[in-house]
């Protein structure tokens, strides 16, 4: 059975360590939110996952733990939805994911970019504050993001790097994290913000530069697709494991109190350089394969971005556990199994260099495994 809220006051950090904790996280059935259940779960937590209310709900992610998770509907969008949630399961923690996560589409769908990235993170926030006891002293965690930093000329970006974004998604998430702060700072609630540099895996939607990258070389290898088409090449990205992250968003809600964490390996490496390690781990000459369109450009680009965790590795213990080489291979061997499982290679074998000619799917395939 469930502990009900404490006396008031907030529990006690022994009284955290005997419950049960219940944690709710937004947008579990995202790349990171699948992670972070599977974490929570083997934690010990009682794990509720918000999923917005749609016919089909895409769970392939959860695939290893939904069974031990209670999906709770609701949207960031609607206030009433939320309370809901809330109230059904008086969390300890909040893990607040859900987002419009894509700055390319950001620049299109600019108003519920704002809608659900930013106003969604205060309209969760106000919940929070109103629908659970005090006496649960409920913990938060914002997901922030690096491309809140925009253009700058630093060679690194830190906590206390200056925030000037570029895109509709960086002016969102920088208005939640903007609201984090005002939570913490004016109704002292416990919102921690993980400020997590680009977070990558095999479970990366479709449409973020890697697993483009890696899901195509996977169809060309198999017959499947000629052509990988990419916009900005020379763009540096600081890429982490979405697992690694998922770890530090955790880590920062058993912190002492509500700061902020950047999450980063502290290496920068271009698109052109991703592409090049995926198509030769894939045996794919990429020069053959790889064109440049001016539809994949964004009207603003964030050429560089490069994180320094010091402070989550030295005061958290935090860091990093998949180099960037791993995280391609990772990526680049589970697209390769999924090709290869719906089309096997019909002679070269493993590595089959060359594309066929006429490959019947287009560059950008169907989200999710088949
Ligand atoms: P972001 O850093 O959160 O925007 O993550 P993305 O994976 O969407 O993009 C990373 C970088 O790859 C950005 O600089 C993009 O401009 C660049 N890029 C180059 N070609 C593509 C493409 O075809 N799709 C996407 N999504 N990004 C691309």
């Amino acid at each position: 059975s469930q502990p009900g809220p404490g006396p008031a006051g907030a529990a006690s950090d022994d009284e955290r360590d005997h419950m049960i904790r219940r944690a709710l996280v937004t947008g579990c059935n995202g790349q990171m939110g699948s992670y972070l259940c599977e974490l929570l779960l083997a934690k010990g937590y009682n794990v509720y996952g918000l999923v917005r209310r749609t016919s089909t709900p895409n769970l392939w992610r959860l695939q290893a733990c939904v069974a031990k998770m209670t999906l709770l509907e609701a949207d960031v969008l609607d206030e009433a939805s939320l309370r809901k949630a809330m109230i059904t399961c008086h969390p300890h923690e909040v893990y607040h994911l859900a987002s419009q996560s894509h700055v390319g589409l950001s620049f299109t769908e600019a108003e519920y970019t704002v809608q659900a990235t930013g106003l969604g993170a205060a309209r969760l926030f106000e919940t929070v504050r109103r629908c659970t006891p005090l006496s649960l002293g409920t913990r938060i965690y914002q997901a922030s993001s690096s491309e809140q930093f925009g253009v700058n000329d630093q060679a690194w970006q830190d906590e206390q790097t200056p925030m000037r974004p570029v895109s509709p998604y960086g002016f969102a998430k920088l208005l939640a994290h903007q609201f984090a702060h005002l939570y913490r700072e004016s109704y002292g609630v416990f919102v921690a913000c993980g400020i997590a540099f680009n977070h990558e895996s095999p479970r990366r939607g479709e449409d973020f530069v890697t697993r483009k990258i890696t899901k195509t070389l996977a169809a060309i290898v198999t017959g499947q697709a000629t052509t990988l088409t990419l916009g900005n090449l020379a763009a540096q990205r600081d890429w982490l494991h979405a697992k690694d992250v998922a770890q530090g968003a955790w880590q920062s809600l058993q912190a002492p109190a509500p700061e902020d964490w950047v999450f980063a390996s502290g290496e920068t490496h271009s698109v052109e350089e991703f592409a090049q390690r995926a198509a030769r781990h894939a045996g794919v000459a990429l020069a053959t394969v790889l064109l440049q369109e001016a539809h994949c450009l964004r009207p603003v680009d964030i050429p560089r971005l490069c994180g320094n965790a010091t402070k989550a590795r030295t005061t958290l213990g935090w860091q990093p556990t998949v180099a960037f080489d791993e995280l391609v291979k990772e990526m680049m061997d589970a697209d390769l199994a999924e090709a290869r499982s719906r089309r096997p290679v019909p002679s070269e074998g493993p590595g089959s260099a060359n594309p066929v000619p006429g490959g019947g799917l287009s560059a950008d395939v169907p989200e999710g495994p088949a």
